[in-house]
């Protein structure tokens, strides 16, 4: 049977220009990877090209360059035996046809060069292992030794060669299958699937960063919960996040029990995710209750409680952070505070809500104020419709007043209505802990709502507390004084 043609996939000015750059060389050149796959798939644009040569990939990237108006800059990882184009918004990666070997002692195969399907071989999934022709005779040409179009068609993950060679040969390969089967929404063969289990340990020897870059992947699909249910399946998320895994059981005593948290979890990061393509607040959501594990108690009088899980959980986010090579910058912080104040809403919609603890939600999740509400709406997973309305009224209420608060008192971005240097001048003060004394009565006076966020208010205040702390009043601030009456 003569192989279909699909030449509207290639239908891009680019491609014709790299047909003619690999024919002047001599070379033959094919597309592969996700290009073809997600043209299948019809999943939109697609900006990143994968180009394979028969020959040396860097001499074609340099040839369609030296064709391209401007001649855009060729970076070549010499390494790798790649080399990388821009072109408008399209990336162009070129590799040479490649045959790998791995040994069972190293992480590091041999390479050589190889044939268009020794090179589709060392791939990692039939649906990655399509080619498409890029010779001006075959021009788009479907080559497909491993039936991927088939597998496309079925939603089908599965691996060119035996799959224990090919998660061996890279385990990162198994997170991949996940990711995939997570964003395609496709099943992992069971054998696939099996011999995932059976390599677990083998993701040690992989880098953290590589993993977590397939780990943003599953998180910012549209239902993450499909990839951590496999990953905790497959043993894999023990290596990975065993913060997480050790929620999963429910434990009984004397007739009481808790929920699963590990379970719970997921559906409260699907739930989410329907709300936001926010990454980190999805990583917050993913964390919120991973402080239940170390704090989960029997109580004889309460039953089982998880106290100060939210603090505990909040102080093993920056461990968690660095260990996954995660950044440690701002969303690091944000996924932290987050986590912090997960269940300050509840506990102020449990009953009538006072302006003061509003203002001091809005006080302490400043920007993110509105982030908090989402997860703890998220958060709502029992599957009683009656409690589902009620809590999700509660919290209708809670955001409805914090707009009213924010409204009249501004406290969302709080800037200390009086300064330090004011607080100086006024009492004639050095640098001292009366200063800090004040500025926190100030503060404190604002949130409970004994004066208004004003800076006439607070300047009055402080007038007041400083001379309660037993201060005097500078001849200055005297005049002042005298001058307003
Ligand atoms: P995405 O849309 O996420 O970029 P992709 O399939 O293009 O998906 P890349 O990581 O960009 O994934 O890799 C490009 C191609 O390189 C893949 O389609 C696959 O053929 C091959 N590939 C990438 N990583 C591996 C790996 N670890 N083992 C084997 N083949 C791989
Ligand atoms: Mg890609």
């Amino acid at each position: 049977m003569e192989n279909p043609r699909y030449e509207k996939a290639l239908s891009d000015p680019i491609f014709e220009v790299i047909s003619s750059a690999a024919s002047q060389l001599g070379l033959e050149a094919y597309v592969v990877g996700g290009f073809v796959r997600d043209y299948f798939l019809e999943r939109g644009e697609q900006k990143d090209i994968d180009v394979v040569a028969i020959g040396s990939g860097i001499d074609l990237a340099k040839k369609v360059s030296q064709l391209l108006p401007g001649k855009p800059k060729v970076n070549v990882f010499k390494n790798f035996g790649t080399a990388m184009i821009r072109q408008g918004n399209l990336q162009l990666e070129f590799v040479g046809a490649r045959k790998e070997s791995y040994r069972k002692d190293s992480r590091k195969p041999i390479v050589e060069d190889g044939t268009l399907e020794e090179d589709q071989q060392r791939r990692d999934f039939t649906i990655n292992a399509m080619a498409l022709d890029l010779r001006p005779d075959t021009f788009g040409t479907l080559l497909d030794p491993f039936e991927g179009m088939a597998d496309l068609n079925q939603g089908l993950i599965r691996t060119p060669l035996e799959p224990g060679i090919t998660y061996s040969d890279d385990p990162l390969r198994m997170i991949r299958a996940i990711r995939f089967a997570t964003q395609l929404n496709f099943q992992i063969i069971p054998e696939s699937l099996q011999a995932i289990e059976e390599n677990r340990d083998r993701i040690r020897i992989v880098s953290r960063e590589r993993i977590v870059d397939e780990l943003q992947k599953i998180m910012a699909a549209k239902q993450p919960s499909v990839g951590l249910a496999l990953l905790h399946k497959t043993g894999l998320l023990e290596y990975i996040l065993p913060e997480l895994t050790a929620l999963q059981g429910i434990e009984e005593i004397e007739g009481q029990r808790h929920k699963d948290n590990f379970w719970h979890t997921l559906e409260v990061v699907d739930n989410i995710s329907k709300k936001t393509d926010n990454l980190w607040l999805r990583w917050a959501a993913l964390l919120h209750d991973i402080g239940k594990a170390p704090t989960k108690r029997f109580d004889k009088n309460i039953g089982w409680t998880f106290h100060g899980h939210e603090f505990v959980g909040s102080k093993m986010v920056y461990p968690l952070f660095k260990r996954l090579r995660l950044p440690l910058n701002e969303h690091m912080k944000y996924v932290k505070k987050v986590v912090r104040l997960s269940s300050r809403p509840v506990s102020l919609s449990d009953d009538h809500v006072t302006d003061s603890a509003v203002r001091r939600l809005i006080f302490d999740a400043g920007a993110d104020v509105e982030d908090l509400m989402t997860l703890c709406e998220a958060d709502i997973t029992t599957k009683n419709p009656r409690k589902q309305r009620r809590y999700l009224k509660n919290f209708q209420e809670v955001r409805k007043k914090i707009k009213e608060v924010e409204a009249r008192d501004r406290i969302r971005n709080f800037q200390p209505p009086v300064s330090g240097e004011t607080i100086m001048k006024t009492f004639d003060l050095k640098p001292s802990r009366e200063i800090g004394l004040i500025k926190e009565a100030i503060k404190e006076a604002i949130l409970e709502g004994e004066i208004p966020n004003k800076q006439e208010d607070a300047h009055r205040y402080m007038i007041h507390k400083g001379l309660e702390l037993g201060l005097k009043l500078s001849n200055e601030a005297l005049k002042n004084l005298s001058e307003d009456d």
